[in-house]
């Protein structure tokens, strides 16, 4: 029985968890759970589950979550969700979106065997430290963004001197071949409607803008210690190929996948086994056609600014993942235009000074700052 704390349970991805974990009781056992302020949700599942302790980040709502949770270890606020961070299981499921989730995701790997790392934004920002604190605390990480649990699968360690590189797939998103001049027409509405993946609304607007898959460029340099020239991106509109490594004897492997995020949940929930999942089988000959194109960076500038911040310093990395959560909200509260991000994003990035980045606690600082200079 492997005990889980799911960080970020009321997202998309910590629902799916929770399916999963649910069809296999035998094998699993929420024990921790955590939301940000959907306490409706937070509360069945809580239920759901019979978890042990439940966490919110909004404050408002810690009486309220007292009431209907009778019997289980409560706690609210940034604080509440740190101490539930401290929780020792065997696993912890970080799920929470943004940067919000970079110092739960850190404070955690010192409470579990192994971290199923949903959370991007803590690798992209804080990568370094949560690597070394990895490796220090013995904790093994399990990628479950697709690209990467694809590339995780496919990628032999044992060959790592003949690999040539890796190409991570990007969907291209709503607005794949919407033309330039009519970028400014692009409504939150429409860029809320991805082609392939149902995700958070975070994933959602990254994947329309590019960004995520800037993001996801930055996060598998990192996860799989890869310089930036050993890293593609190819549009694959299809979402079924995931990752390719290539190796210098000409051979190139593949994972594939229906674009269903609960296969690499359910991967890295069992590993090292595999295990049975709602995902109905690939049919290639159903599916037809697989097509792949050269990502448009005219388009899409945030590829191109997250590939050049890779090149830069974890201080770029903290202040580009920083400033596209700003420009995200902005553009849900319908405060600027679609077109805006990348500028926001890249202006953010003029204005940074050398900061040089040690600890975890550098990384909250510089990432504060950016948020209150916007
Ligand atoms: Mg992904």
């Amino acid at each position: 029985m492997r005990t889980i704390a799911i960080h970020g349970a009321t997202g998309s991805i910590g629902l799916n968890a929770i399916d999963i974990i649910q069809r296999h009781p035998d094998r699993f056992k929420a024990n921790v759970l955590t939301g940000g302020s959907n306490i409706t949700k937070l509360v069945e599942i809580a239920q759901q589950t019979s978890a042990e302790h439940v966490a919110i980040a909004d404050l408002a709502h810690y009486q309220d979550l007292k009431k209907f949770l009778p019997g289980v270890q409560i706690y609210a606020g940034t604080t509440g969700i740190l101490e539930a961070a401290c929780i020792d299981v065997d696993m912890c499921l970080a799920a929470i979106t943004g940067s919000a989730g970079i110092l739960p995701t850190y404070k955690a790997l010192a409470h579990c065997d192994y971290l199923a790392l949903v959370n991007k934004e803590s690798i992209v920002a804080a990568g370094e430290q949560i690597l070394a604190e990895a490796q220090s605390q013995n904790t093994k990480i399990l990628p479950v963004d697709s690209e990467h649990n694809g590339l995780y699968q496919i990628f032999e360690e044992s060959h790592r001197s003949a690999l040539t590189h890796v190409t991570i797939t990007a969907s291209g998103g709503p607005f794949r071949s919407l033309p330039k001049d009519q970028f400014h027409t692009i409504t939150k509405e429409r860029a809320l409607k991805h082609p392939n993946w149902a995700m958070g609304p975070k994933n959602t607007i990254d994947s329309a803008t590019l960004m995520n898959k800037g993001l996801e460029y930055i996060e598998a340099a990192l996860l799989f210690n890869l310089a930036p020239g050993q890293i593609k991106v190819v549009v694959h509109p299809q979402s079924i190929v995931h990752a390719l490594s290539s190796y210098h004897d000409g051979t190139t492997l593949a994972h594939l996948g229906l674009p269903d995020m609960r296969s690499p949940i359910s991967y890295a929930l069992a590993w090292p086994e595999r295990i049975k999942t709602p995902v109905a089988p690939l049919n290639l000959a159903t599916i037809g056609s697989l097509t792949f194109e050269e990502p448009d960076y005219e388009r899409f500038p945030c590829l191109r600014i997250a590939e050049n911040v890779m090149k830069s310093s974890q201080a770029a990395r903290i202040v580009m993942n920083a400033a596209d959560e700003i420009a995200f909200q902005k553009f849900m509260a319908n405060e600027i235009h679609f077109t805006d991000i990348p500028v926001i994003i890249q202006n953010q990035l003029d204005a940074l000074s050398s900061s040089p980045i040690n600890t975890i606690e550098d990384v909250i600082a510089l990432d504060q700052s950016c948020r209150q200079k916007a």
